[in-house]
């Protein structure tokens, strides 16, 4: 195979805190088993930012590190000219809020990338421990594992799609204007219905913070063409290689069954359901 995939670490030591670089290595790694030649550009603050990556990764953030990185991208805009020119971004946490709208950093609102329609405000807590979804790409029964923590609550637009359900924390948090209710799952699966007992537990608990009656789902994350964020850390695509094969799929065309990706899946998928099981 001749054409090379580029992914482009972006701002790796201002977005580099929570061990999101773990992300690049999975997609580089689940590409290159399969043949593909894989180039990996650290874009470091002294370098310009590249406008023709594949994909872009941007990981997670303390405050000022990700005021300074909005900071960058809005001056250079190269990751907008890149994302407008068809290119895969994908944000955890800070990495996410930096692509809304705005955000808010050391008591301070900071204007995002605007990519897409959404921005972060300050939570009334820290939103920390482990995260689980479901999305759509997977079907209900397929969750998604990661590790948050975040200050931030993020609001989307009214057209833009989370990436999914948050069965257990907070993910993208309380929101007056998204909140539908509860996913009644009539499932009888244990574990399922016991991850649902869970996520009303969760509802109780910030049921007097809410100003409407209905029960609240949270939301985690955004799913959009060619954007994909999240409040997993994790690394969430070493935790959930799927997640990690969906990406690559919107970027290239991607065989399922490769049998050098089998060890790596084993180890990935112990360790989703080994996360999955401490939350029970
Ligand atoms: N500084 C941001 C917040 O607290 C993002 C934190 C992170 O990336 N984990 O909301």
């Amino acid at each position: 195979m001749d054409s090379v995939i580029c992914i482009v670490d972006v701002l790796p030591e201002l977005l580099g805190t929570y061990g999101d670089y773990g992300n690049v290595i999975v997609l580089a790694k689940r590409l290159q088993l399969r043949g593909f030649k894989v180039r990996i550009i650290q874009a470091t603050a002294d370098k310009s930012i590249p406008q023709t990556g594949d994909v872009y990764v941007l990981g997670g953030g303390e405050d000022s590190p990700q005021s300074e990185a909005a900071k960058i991208l809005r001056n250079s805009k190269s990751l907008n000219i890149a994302y407008d020119n068809g290119s895969f971004v994908f944000g955890v946490c800070a990495g996410f809020q930096i692509l809304g709208n705005s955000f808010v950093a050391d008591n301070k609102v900071e204007e995002g990338i605007g990519l897409a329609d959404f921005y972060s405000v300050r939570g009334s807590r820290r939103s920390v421990g482990e995260l689980v979804i479901n999305s759509d790409i997977f079907g209900p029964n397929y969750l998604l594992s990661g590790f948050e923590n975040h200050g931030g609550v993020t609001v989307l637009g009214q057209d833009v799609e989370p990436l999914g359900r948050v069965l257990i924390g907070k993910g993208n948090g309380y929101n007056e204007s998204g909140n539908s209710s509860y996913k009644t799952d009539n499932s009888t699966d244990p574990m399922q219905l016991s991850f649902n007992k869970y996520s009303r537990s969760i509802d109780d608990k910030f049921s007097s913070k809410m100003t409407k009656k209905t029960p609240i789902q949270f939301r985690d994350g955004i799913l959009s063409k060619r954007l994909l964020c999240t409040y997993m850390h994790g690394p969430v695509l070493a935790r959930n290689y799927k997640l990690a094969d969906f990406i690559l799929n919107q970027i290239v065309p991607i065989e399922d069954e490769v049998d050098a990706l089998g060890r790596l899946n084993t180890y990935s998928e112990r360790l989703r359901t080994e996360r999955l099981k401490s939350t029970l």
